[in-house]
């Protein structure tokens, strides 16, 4: 059998962008380095892969040996519905050059039924295209299909117990949308084949293809002319007027022409950018800065999650606290610091969590936090965890402040925030002295994925060590708010 030209991947990436399917074959030393994040999505789809298959147990596994064995897969597939088996995962299958993989293949109900599992809550319209290929390479290779379903999470799926995977999955049939897909397949095909077979890439533009449905990884070379600043930067401004901008005028501040269309924020950023200058409401400071009540307590929480919940009372994707930090600065000028990282021993982190919170955080003085609907909406999922702390964490809610508003409300700005309130560009802009640089953790996505390991029992590095690199991580976001209030008390 010869080997395919198009897989179910790069029939969608080519859909994608032309080009994105040139370089990804021809062009590889072009593509991004693959980042942590990626490969946690990449290994929580496998595992929800292999759950997934107890809906339909006792299968025969046609995964070739090796990626480059795709062929005998196939051949595997053909042999095994030849023989009567009823249940088959990663069956595979080739037509007119496109090799098309299946999750699980199962003859039931008076025929075969195709499953393709996807750890995301929903169908999209990528999945329903992406069986649509399968479809089409199944059905022309002679299996009279009965329907196509996409399994994917549910979840309002609550665990109590052992995962029940016929509760935790959502089989959803896509037969009908395939159905509509399907009149166009020939031609995507063979236009996508005659692109492969170009001796130069096809020329493509930027534009918002280059991270929908999927951000591409060849962006760092298509990009590499856009600077770290420029007009895509712009604050909540709509792709539609950044591209408008980029096709019209250029990606440089100093190309939007003066009677472009932007907020009064917007401008605010541009002309800082401009003129290097900042601005600063002393007065809307000076408010914000007065009404705050000492003891102040900078509470900073972290939170992971995972598609398969592995505590009772928790559901898919939930984002479950396991660690804050706490500085508490009294009026004297006094700080202490105070900490919680939850153990990795089974328990569930919240239990310990929500008892040594409500001890550390007193019963008086502000709760300041850096942008308070996720502190707050943490603070409400505890209450439903644990009804019996209700009215102490009710306390800590009705005790919150935001550090976050001088930012988000564009009272103090300078060049340097580069339209941004995140705490990771408002600190290097008002504490220069002070960096998440030199960490080992630098974002509370790192946090958030190594703990979400540690406790699925994946995690392969120094546990000690990253421990503590966890709780240095957490204790700068709450010093970090130390010090910025510190300047935001001297204007
Ligand atoms: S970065 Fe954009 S233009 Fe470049 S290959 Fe990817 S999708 Fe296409």
């Amino acid at each position: 059998m010869e080997k395919h030209i198009l897989s179910k991947s790069t029939f969608i990436k080519g859909l994608q962008c032309n080009k994105a399917l040139y370089f990804h074959k021809h062009r590889k030393d072009l593509r991004d380095d693959l980042d942590a994040s990626k490969e946690a999505i990449f290994a929580q789809g496998t595992s929800v892969g292999e759950l997934a298959c107890e809906l339909f147990p006792g299968g025969v596994d046609c995964t070739p040996e090796s990626y480059f064995d795709f062929q005998k897969a196939v051949i595997r597939t053909q042999e095994e519905i030849e023989k009567g088996t009823k249940v088959i995962y990663e069956a595979a299958f080739q037509f007119n050059g496109v090799l098309a993989a299946l999750d699980i293949l199962v003859n039931h109900d008076g025929g075969w039924r195709a499953y393709e599992v996807k750890s995301s809550t929903k169908v999209s319209e990528t999945y329903e295209l992406d069986a649509s290929i399968q479809y089409y390479c199944i059905t022309n290779s002679g299996i009279d299909l009965k329907d196509i379903s996409i399994v994917h999470i549910n979840n309002q799926y609550v665990k109590n117990g052992p995962i029940d995977v016929h509760q935790l999955f959502t089989i959803e049939s896509v037969l009908e949308r395939v159905q509509n897909h399907l009149a166009k397949i020939p031609n995507q095909v063979n236009h996508l084949k005659k692109i492969l077979k170009q001796d130069k890439e096809p020329e493509v533009a930027i534009g918002k293809h280059c991270k929908s449905p999927y951000q591409c990884d060849f962006s760092g070379h298509c990009w590499k002319h856009i600077p770290e600043y420029s007009i895509f930067n712009i604050a909540r401004l709509s792709s539609k007027k950044k591209y408008e901008l980029l096709e019209n005028n250029g990606f440089n501040f100093q190309d939007i022409p003066n009677n472009f269309s932007l907020n009064e924020k917007q401008w605010m950023q541009v002309k800082s950018e401009l003129n290097n200058e900042s601005f600063i409401d002393k007065e809307a400071v000076q408010k914000f800065v007065g009404e705050l009540n000492y003891p102040i307590y900078h509470l900073d929480f972290e939170t992971f999650s995972s598609a398969v919940p592995v505590f009772d009372g928790s559901r898919p994707y939930q984002h479950l606290v396991f660690q804050y930090s706490l500085h508490i600065e009294n009026n004297d000028g006094q700080l202490d610091h105070r900490e919680y990282l939850a153990e990795v021993n089974g328990e569930d982190p919240r239990v310990k969590f929500i008892e040594q919170m409500i001890y550390d955080c007193g019963e008086s003085g502000d709760v300041l936090v850096y942008n308070i609907g996720f502190e707050r909406g943490k603070l409400f999922d505890l209450i439903e965890f644990s009804p019996k702390h209700k009215l102490p964490i009710l306390n800590i809610i009705n005790r919150l402040k935001d550090l976050m508003v001088p930012f988000r409300d564009r009272v103090y700005y300078t060049p340097s925030m580069q339209g941004s309130y995140s705490i990771k560009k408002v600190l290097p802009a008002m504490v220069p002295e002070l960096s998440y640089k030199d960490l080992n953790i630098k974002e509370g996505g790192t946090a958030s994925n190594t703990f979400s390991q540690m406790v699925q029992g994946n995690f392969e590095g120094d546990a000690l060590k990253t421990r503590k690199d966890l709780l240095a991580y957490c204790e700068m976001d709450t010093f970090a708010m130390v010090k910025i209030l510190e300047v935001l008390r001297r204007v």
